[in-house]
C-alpha cells in the first residue's frame, strides 16, 4: 500500500466518522426531513390543519382522538414534538388552559412565545361566556361547533402556514378556499334545518354545556348535566337540576358525548323515560375509518343526528 492509498483510506474513515456524527445529530429531532413540523393540541385542529397543509408538513396531534382536550396529562413525546416543531396550533378561549392548564406548561417546558410559535387558531372568533357560577364570565372553548367559527379557524391556519413556509402559499390558499366551500354549504344546509321543529321538543341535551355556539348557530337550545368538563361531572345536584328541567318540556331524545363518561346521561334517561338517541361529537373526532372522523364528517353526523333525535316519532 503506498502513501497515497494510506492517506485516502484516513481521510475516508475520518469524514466518515464526521458524517456519523452529523446523522446523529439529525436523529435527534423528532421528525425525519426537512417538512415545517406543526403540532395540534387536539383531533378537530388536525384535522382541520391536514385539509390546508396535505402532505406538505409533518403534522402531529396531542390529545388522542376520544379523549378529554380540557384536562390531559402530558407524555415525554408530546414535549419532544413541541419542542421540535415550527408552529403549534391550539384552540384557546379556556380550553387547554383551564382546568390542570397542561397547554402553558407544555409552552413553557417546550420554550415556545405566544405568536410566534405557537397560535390561538380561534383567533377573530366571537367569544361566548360560560353560565355558571364558579365559570361565569370565562370564555367558552367549543367555538368550532358553529361551522362559521369553523371557516375562521381554517383561515387561521392557512395564514399562518403561508406565513412559516412561503413556497407553498398558493397551495394551502387553494385547498383553504376548496375546504371553506365545502364547510359553507354545510353551514348554508343547517340553518333552517330545525325551524319547523315545535319550541318545546327542540333541545339537545348533552352531558357537557359544550352546544352554545351550535346553538346560537342553528337555532335550537341546549340542556346540560354539568357546565364544563373541568368541573365535577354528573354531581347528584346537577343530575336533579336537568331531571327537572326536563320535567317541563316534551324532549323525547338525549345525546351523549363521545370523549365523555356516559354514565351520568344514563342516570338522567332512567329518571326521565327519555332514550339516549345517539352519540355526538363534540371535543374529538371519530377513531379513523369510523363514521365522524374529520371535523366536517363530526359536524355532519351532529347535524343528522340531533335532527333525526328531535324528529323521532318512536
Ligand atoms: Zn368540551
Amino acid at each position: 500500500m503506498n502513501i497515497t492509498k494510506k492517506a485516502t483510506i484516513f481521510l475516508t474513515i475520518v469524514v466518515g466518522s464526521l458524517l456519523l456524527l452529523a446523522g446523529c445529530g439529525t436523529d435527534n429531532s423528532s421528525y425525519d426531513n426537512d417538512k415545517l413540523n406543526v403540532v395540534t393540541t387536539n383531533s378537530i385542529i388536525w384535522d382541520i390543519t391536514k385539509n390546508i397543509a396535505g402532505d406538505n408538513v409533518n403534522l402531529h396531534s396531542i390529545v388522542p382522538v376520544g379523549k378529554d382536550p380540557h384536562e390531559y396529562e402530558l407524555l415525554p413525546d408530546d414535549i419532544v414534538k413541541a419542542t421540535d416543531a415550527d408552529i403549534v396550533f391550539y384552540n384557546g378561549l379556556n380550553l387547554e388552559t383551564g382546568g390542570n392548564a397542561w397547554f402553558t406548561k407544555l409552552m413553557q417546558n417546550a420554550n415556545k412565545e405566544e405568536n410566534k410559535d405557537y397560535f390561538a387558531v380561534s383567533e377573530g372568533v366571537a367569544p361566548l361566556y360560560l353560565e355558571g357560577k364558579e365559570e361565569a364570565r370565562k370564555e367558552d372553548p367549543h367555538a368550532w361547533l358553529n361551522l362559521e367559527n369553523g371557516i375562521i379557524y381554517a383561515q387561521n391556519i392557512e395564514k399562518q402556514l403561508s406565513e412559516k413556509d412561503p413556497e407553498n402559499k398558493a397551495y394551502y390558499q387553494e385547498n383553504l378556499a376548496n375546504y371553506v366551500d365545502k364547510l359553507k354549504e354545510l353551514d348554508e344546509e343547517a340553518k333552517g334545518k330545525f325551524d319547523s321543529i315545535p319550541a318545546n321538543k327542540k333541545w339537545i341535551v348533552t352531558s357537557e354545556g359544550c352546544f352554545k355556539y351550535f346553538s346560537e348557530a342553528y337555532n335550537i337550545p341546549s340542556a346540560y348535566i354539568w357546565e364544563i368538563n373541568t368541573e365535577e361531572e354528573g354531581t347528584p345536584n346537577q343530575i336533579k337540576n336537568l331531571v327537572d328541567k326536563l320535567r317541563d318540556t316534551e324532549v323525547q331524545s338525549l345525546f351523549v358525548e363521545s370523549s365523555v363518561d356516559d354514565r351520568p346521561m344514563k342516570t338522567i334517561s332512567q329518571e326521565t323515560g327519555i332514550e339516549i338517541f345517539s352519540k355526538v361529537f363534540t371535543d374529538s373526532i371519530a377513531e379513523e375509518g369510523e363514521e365522524g372522523d374529520s371535523y366536517y364528517a363530526m359536524m355532519k353526523w351532529n347535524l343528522d343526528r340531533i335532527y333525526d333525535g328531535l324528529t323521532n316519532e318512536s
